[in-house]
């Protein structure tokens, strides 16, 4: 099976996983230090919080901006369930705004609309890069602070993607951005995850979170302090740390990151260039983004995706659906009646995602190519 995703590991990487864990401390050391200030560097952030998923990363960053129960919380549906999630593990509601077909991304466009008509306002917004291309942000954080609006960024596709003159967690279009490190994305840890911002008080907030809601650091205490054993718990935060030995293959796994995203970038202009003119709507490309190409998906005919799914899984090829809307899901269905949306619906019928990832050859891209093609008719 020709994977959609899949890790690259190096003796390098395997060595520094051995250093760390050989090493005094295994959870807690030096290390996640260096990976958190190694990423804020990569994406010209001031602060990094690394947790051990990008769900872990996701829930902080909510109970950081204060999101509880009663709070609303407006995600874009085509995602990851944990992109959702995380609002409704703080005792929030969930609503969708719909989708821009061409990319799959949260719609400036509807956004507005929802805005204007809705009674209830979000408290904050949860904006998905869908495969590695960044949404409208300018549009989208402009509209959001003129309302007083919070804004996530869920970038677990688009570690390396870049939007007009900033890169993708550099935070100039949000109050926190989210990374992923999990196999498949663009550098992994195993299990991992980093939230950043350049708000020191969210960074804090965030660090405390995710260590039992238990800080250490006088600074961030009331006058209380009764000698070097006291710590204090101001929240109810949760174990979510990074152990050293996975922060170790993460920094490692940093230093590749740009070579894949540009392999990445290469194989997805073999595939524009294989799967063109024929019977398929390939991803949309825009000129004032870098696409991190975590995934590449296809929309063919709604009345062909599941033959063209089968067809191509029988070739061994790695083929999946990016994503069932969220609300489809049947614990959103008996929380809340959630009304379709017209085009999460139509790019939903259509989607199909084809592997792509540094791991896979050029031989096996025109493989897929061919056994695209050839499923089609
Ligand atoms: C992978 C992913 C997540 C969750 O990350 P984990 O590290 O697996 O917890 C959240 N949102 C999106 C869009 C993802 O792709």
């Amino acid at each position: 099976m020709i994977p959609y995703g899949k890790q690259i590991i190096d003796d390098d990487d395997v060595n520094a996983v051995i250093e760390a864990l050989k090493s005094p401390l295994i959870t807690q050391g030096p290390i996640v230090k260096q990976f958190e200030n190694a990423l804020a560097s990569y994406c010209g952030v001031k602060h990094a919080v690394a947790v051990n998923s990008g769900t872990a990363a996701l829930h902080i960053a909510c109970l950081a901006l204060g999101i509880g129960k009663g709070d609303l919380v407006w995600v874009s549906p085509i995602t990851f369930v944990a992109s959702a999630n995380c609002a409704l593990y703080c005792g929030a509601d969930v609503d969708f705004v719909d989708i821009d077909y061409e990319t799959g991304n949260m719609s400036a466009v509807a956004l507005k609309k929802k805005l204007c008509t809705s009674t209830r306002l979000p408290k904050a917004i949860i904006v998905v890069h869908l495969a590695g291309l960044p949404a409208d942000m300018e549009e989208i954080s402009n509209l959001a602070r003129h309302y007083g609006i919070k804004i996530i960024e869920d970038a677990c596709h688009a570690l390396g993607a870049r939007y007009k003159n900033t890169i993708t967690g550099d935070c100039t279009y949000s109050d926190i951005t989210v990374f992923s490190f999990h196999p498949v994305k663009a550098i992994t840890t195993a299990e991992g995850g980093m939230a950043v911002t350049n708000d020191l008080n969210l960074a804090n907030k965030m660090r405390i979170y995710g260590c039992h809601g238990i800080t250490r650091d006088s600074s961030l205490m009331d006058d209380r302090y009764e000698g070097d054993w006291y710590y204090e718990q101001q929240y109810l935060g949760y174990n979510y740390r990074m152990p050293e030995i996975n922060a170790a293959l993460g920094l490692s796994q940093l230093k590749h990151l740009d070579q894949w995203v540009k392999t990445r970038n290469d194989y997805a202009d073999f595939y524009f260039e294989k799967l063109s003119n024929c019977s398929i709507e390939l991803p949309a490309k825009l000129n004032d983004r870098y696409c991190a190409y975590h995934l590449f998906i296809l929309k063919v005919a709604p009345e062909k995706r599941k033959q063209i799914f089968d067809k191509l899984k029988k070739a061994s090829i790695g083929v999946n659906v990016h994503y069932i809307p969220v609300y489809h899901q049947p614990y959103y269905q008996k929380n809340r009646k959630y009304a379709p949306l017209l085009n999460t619906e139509k790019f939903y019928q259509k989607i199909i995602t084809v592997p792509l990832c540094p791991a896979i050859t050029l031989d096996e891209l025109n493989y897929v190519s061919y056994e695209v093609k050839n499923a089609l008719t």
